[in-house]
């Protein structure tokens, strides 16, 4: 349920009826819009049938939330949010793009790829540390080795460091060395490790399954987000589908979906969607397109050579095309990215 308030509501009026939800043991979320505040209470609702709430001082209405996903949904929150990541700000006017090698290789490999990122306008290094691989026999990370190197990288290419955990114990290990938390595709629905994520108070890049639904993510994200950990940002990387030409496909509808159903950002990671290449450039016009706020891209600085997911990572020269397109792109839309090393 949430509580709108009217728009000459005061914040005594506001901060009484926290108060005396908090005093039923119910949990309180205050969204300040553009035209109202709205109060979105979570818990177990029979306490409140002895309550007159919409006799409270300032209370316009009562609505039922008929979603199982109410933080992450627009009812409880009704504008776009903007996501601050030590001043990197994604959802806002301008895109965000985050790039790097699948997994972080040796210091030369990720030294390279954040200066090569840095140079074409991107704000975020990635590079994964604990890899789950499809095959136990594949390259699994240099873990914390990995992470310590990735962190070194970006902190001298100025870019902010983002990797993927895996586990209680990898949240633990990679909170001294990323600005933010990725959860992989294969963990969409692990449930300990969304909460584990939404407890660290870290922002989490939260990428959709690969047959999971929309509904299920948003769910999925809702595990984060119920532990107070409201800095979640949602990644479209491909769902899978009967075509087998492209690694995974698209799901482009996706980007306007959530955009109608959450007031999330959502970045999209073309590079798991194609598994190629040569499709990482036009996957990432249209979604940025359709109204993405940001890029997730894999980029290294001799992909024929990497160690795992080669045939998808960018040349630091394709990447570079890729930003200066994407930044023309951004600005027809009302947009912006900055191109090049500014
Ligand atoms: C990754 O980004 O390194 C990765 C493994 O992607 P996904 O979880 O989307 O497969
Ligand atoms: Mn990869």
């Amino acid at each position: 349920m949430i509580i709108v308030m009217k728009p000459t509501s005061t914040e005594k009026d506001i901060c009484e009826i926290s108060k005396a939800l908090e005093q039923l043991g119910l949990g309180v979320h205050i969204s300040k819009g553009t035209q109202r505040t709205i109060i979105g209470i979570i818990g177990d609702k029979s306490v409140l049938s002895d309550v007159p709430l919409e006799l409270m001082p300032g209370v316009e209405k009562l609505v039922p939330i008929m979603e199982s996903y109410k933080l992450a949904g627009k009812t409880f929150k009704p504008d776009p949010s903007v996501i601050d990541v030590g001043g990197v700000k994604i959802g806002g006017k301008e895109l965000t793009i985050m790039a790097g090698p699948c997994a972080v290789e040796n210091r030369d490999q990720i030294f390279a790829a954040a200066q090569a990122v840095k140079n074409s306008g991107a704000q975020f290094l990635r590079g994964g540390a604990f890899k789950p691989r499809t095959s136990p026999y594949s390259f699994q990370g240099l873990e914390e080795e990995g992470l310590k190197l990735l962190k070194e990288a970006a902190q001298a290419a100025g870019l902010k460091v983002i990797s993927e955990v895996i586990s209680e114990k990898t949240v633990e290990i990679a909170y001294q060395y990323v600005d933010m938390f990725q959860i992989g595709a294969r963990n969409v629905q692990n449930f300990n490790l969304l909460r584990e994520v939404g407890k660290a108070k870290k922002p989490v890049l939260y990428k959709r399954g690969p047959s999971t639904t929309v509904e299920e993510w948003l769910n999925g994200v809702e595990y984060i987000m119920s532990e107070g950990n409201y800095d979640v940002v949602l990644c479209e990387r491909g769902i899978r589908t009967f075509e087998t030409s492209t690694r995974n496909t698209l799901d482009v509808s996706a980007i306007p979906v959530i955009k109608s159903m959450s007031h999330l950002p959502i970045v999209v990671d073309p590079s798991h969607a194609a598994g190629k290449a040569q499709y990482v450039l036009p996957l990432s016009r249209a979604s940025v397109a359709a109204g993405a706020d940001g890029l997730i891209i894999e980029v290294h600085p001799n992909p024929r050579n990497a160690l795992s997911d080669a045939a998808q990572q960018l040349t630091p020269e394709d990447f570079d095309i890729l930003c200066k397109e994407i930044s023309d792109i951004a600005s027809l839309l009302g947009r912006e990215f900055k191109y090049g090393n500014k």
